[in-house]
């Protein structure tokens, strides 16, 4: 496994370029990239490993499905009242297991 080493490039998000860019690495902590400088722009950045931060819309996309989630019960309401199951009891007949 190859270690990491200052001024590293590796590929990384930009939060500036709101892309992938190339980057160097600029800060190690336990040998893993912590901060990055993004080579189009020389923004300095947290290591995000790549992943791309959901954006402004996608967020509210997922606020909008959370509250119809929040919003949607279940069809019964609880003012009926439960009806109590008749207890039958069941004659036995015959045995399940036969012995022999
Ligand atoms: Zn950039």
């Amino acid at each position: 496994m190859a270690a990491y080493r200052l001024g590293d490039d590796l590929d990384d998000y930009c939060t500036k370029c709101k892309r992938v860019t190339n980057h160097s690495i600029v800060s190690l902590v336990h040998d893993q990239p912590a901060k990055m400088r993004c080579r189009a722009c020389y923004n300095d950045h947290d290591y995000r490993r790549c992943e791309i931060p959901p954006s402004k819309k996608e967020l509210k996309k997922q606020a909008l499905f959370n509250e119809v989630l929040a919003t949607v019960k279940p069809a019964e309401g609880e003012e009926t009242a439960a009806e109590p199951e008749p207890k039958e009891k069941k004659p036995r007949k015959g045995r399940a297991s036969n012995d022999g």
